[in-house]
Order: structure tokens, then sequence, then C-alpha cells
């Protein structure tokens, strides 16, 4: 089968590899009929993420059922399905209380990293490829509704969730002024999920003009990075944002984050922070009495009520796309996603 292959730095490639199989009783095949190329794909594709190449990248994929071990009861042949970005096994202490990016089943396995973080899992594939053979399939798969198309339901395998992580983790209040730092993918879908816990206001920070024009489509206040600590200052008369959600994964926009926000609010981190350590300002966190969240979504649990939010059309994150590419144009996507030239946004690839 054809699948994108991380070769090193700014090199990926279409190319044939061996076809995905079911190999676990509780495994299914997945045929795929969207992925899409992720914030989080850069990382690698930068090589700031460390991962030894040659592995098959993706981890949002939407397709149809092909084949069921004989352990998985819920799934069929021929149902469409979304694939969460991370396995989970829906049982364990982790998943019972919705935390399944820490499952204890699947050490928290994300697809399209190769064995870089496979948790207990080895390589599972990635999504940017024709078929997926999915681990723990009965919980890891979604069932689509015929309401949710295949360019909504890409967004429920990660950026929805992640987006919704972040608010949840916010702990927005109806009333509340909560700033967006990052309007990348990530940061829109928390703009959106922003919105359904009442805000008052919803300020998105970034530096390139049309990620901001589509944060104002989507309702938020744009600002330009460097203007954003007057604007946010003048929005609260004074204070900062009651929330600030760090969309973006470097130290100094969530440096900007912590000094964005009130005294007493929170800063809910969703970028992916690759380095080990770095300076936390920790005495202007004590002394403004802030609260810090931080950490990989839950993304199956999550995927249910925000299934429903978009059948309901409550949320539709399509505008979100940019670009709909065949696979074979993979490596033409992380390019422009990466130069966010071409008025890059979500790149989902078509198998
Ligand atoms: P992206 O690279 O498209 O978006 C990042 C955006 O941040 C860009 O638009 C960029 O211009 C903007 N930016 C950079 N520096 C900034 C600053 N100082 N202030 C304001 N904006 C700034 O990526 P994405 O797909 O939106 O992903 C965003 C982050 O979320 C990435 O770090 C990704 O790895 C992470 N992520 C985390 C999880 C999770 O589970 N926590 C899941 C998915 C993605
Ligand atoms: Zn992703
Ligand atoms: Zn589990």
């Amino acid at each position: 089968m054809k699948a994108t292959v991380f070769h090193g730095p700014r090199n990926v490639r279409v190319e044939s590899v061996p076809d995905a199989a079911i190999s676990l009783p509780t495994d299914a095949l997945v045929r795929i009929t969207a992925a899409a190329i992720c914030g989080s794909d850069l990382h690698v594709y930068h090589a700031r993420t460390q991962a030894v190449p040659g592995f098959v990248l993706g981890h949002e994929g939407v397709g149809i059922v092909e084949e069921v071990g004989r352990g998985v009861s819920t799934l069929k042949r021929g149902q469409r399905v979304v694939v969460a970005g991370s396995v989970a096994c829906g049982n364990c202490f982790y998943c019972r209380q919705g935390q399944v990016s820490q499952c204890e089943a699947s050490g928290g396995a994300v697809f399209g990293y190769g064995p870089n973080f496979a948790g207990k899992l080895g390589d599972i594939g990635g999504a940017q490829s024709e078929a997926l053979c999915v681990p723990m399939a009965d919980y890891t798969c979604y069932p689509l509704p015929d309401a949710i198309d295949d360019e909504a339901a890409v967004f429920l395998a990660d950026m929805l969730p992640t987006g919704f992580f972040g608010a949840l983790n916010g702990d927005i209040r109806p009333g509340n002024t909560v700033a967006v730092f990052g309007c990348g993918p990530v940061g829109l879908c928390a703009v959106m999920a922003a919105g359904l816990f009442g805000t008052a206001e919803v300020i998105a920070v970034d530096t390139i003009p049309y990620r901001l024009e589509l944060a104002r489509k989507l309702g938020a206040t744009p600002v330009n990075a460097p203007d954003a600590m007057e604007l946010i200052l003048g929005r609260t008369g004074g204070r900062g944002a009651d929330v600030v959600i760090e969309a973006v994964g470097h130290e100094s926009a969530l440096h900007a984050a912590m000094a964005a926000v009130r005294p007493g609010g929170t800063v809910s981190a969703v970028g992916v922070f690759s380095e080990p350590s770095f300076n936390f300002p920790i005495g202007l966190a004590f002394i403004r009495d802030l609260t810090f969240r931080v950490g990989l979504a839950n993304l199956r649990s999550n995927i249910p009520q925000l299934a429903r939010l978009v059948e309901s059309g409550r949320l539709d994150p399509r505008p979100i796309i940019s670009h709909r590419l065949a696979l074979d144009n993979a490596p033409h996507g992380y390019r422009i996603f990466d130069a966010r030239t071409d008025n890059a946004l979500k790149v989902l690839l078509k198998p």
C-alpha cells in the first residue's frame, strides 16, 4: 500500500510499504478515506522531536472498517469510523476516568510516530496512508453517523478533542475573557471550544494574518502577537484574561501566556513541549496565584460529545481546512503547512 514515510528533517515521501494487516483479535483494519497533517507532525518534520526515521506518519484519520479481529464486538465491516489519534482500551484505571492519554493497556500509544511514541504497542503505523491497523479497535474507533462527513470527522481524531481539552483545563466560566495563543488548527479549535463555555470574548493571538482572519470569522477578536498584551489588558480593565490557552508549544508563547493571564487565572497549555525542561516563571505564577495545566489531550474520551456537537451543527471545524490533496501530494502538503504559504491551515490527504 502507499503511505507517507518520514525519512528525516523536512523529508517525507509517499511510497510503497507493507500492507497494514490485523495481527491481534482486538485489531480492526481501516481503509483510510481522509487523513490530515498536524502541527505535531511538524515537530517531527523539524527534527525538534527526535524520531528514528522510516515510519508512516499520521494520527488523524477517518475510514471504512474493512476487516475486524474475532475479539472485536462493536464494529462491522463497511462501517465508517474516526480513529482516535491515540490508542486506548476504554477499560483500565485511566480510561475509566476519561484520562485515556494515560491508558495502561496501550501505554498511551500514538499513531504515526513509528517506534518513537508507541507506548506498549511498538510501531502501530500511521493514518497518512491507504490503510491502518487499529489496535483495541472497539474503543479506539468511533463509529460515525451519516450526518458527519469525512472532512468534519477528521477533526474528531485529534484537533477538536485537543482544543476542547484546552478549554476544559482552563476551567472557563460564563462571562470569562479567554485568550488563545496560536491560531493554527489547534488554536482555532480551542477558539471554538472556548465558546461552548459561555465566554464573553475570545481573543485570538498569532502573527499570521490569514490565520487571524479565520479566527475573526470564527467569532474571536484577532490580534497580532506583539500587540496582544496591550489589547488583552485593555479589554479586561488592566487585569489580564481570565483564562489563557497556549496552543503553540514554545517557551516564548508560554511566557507570553503567563504574562497575559489575570491574577488568580488559569493558563492551559496544549502546545506540545518537546524539550525535557525550560525556564518556567514560577515566581510570577506564585505571586499572581496562577493555575497552570498541561497535558496530552484525552482524545477518545471526548469524541462522543464533540461528535454530537458537530452532528447538531453547533460545531463546524471545516472552515479550518485549507487544502484537500491526494495522498501522493503529502510532501507538498507538509511543505506549505510548514512554510505557512498558500494560506495553508489544515491540509487533508485523500488516499
Ligand atoms: P501550527 O504549527 O499550525 O500552529 C501554531 C501557531 O502558533 C502558528 O499559527 C504560529 O504562527 C503560532 N505562533 C507561533 N509562535 C507564537 C506566539 N509566540 N504567539 C502566538 N502565536 C504563535 O500547529 P497546530 O496544529 O495548531 O498545533 C499547535 C500545537 O498543539 C503544536 O505544538 C502541536 O504539537 C500541539 N498539539 C498538542 C496536542 C496535545 O495533546 N496537547 C495535540 C495536538 C497538537
Ligand atoms: Zn494531531
Ligand atoms: Zn485504557
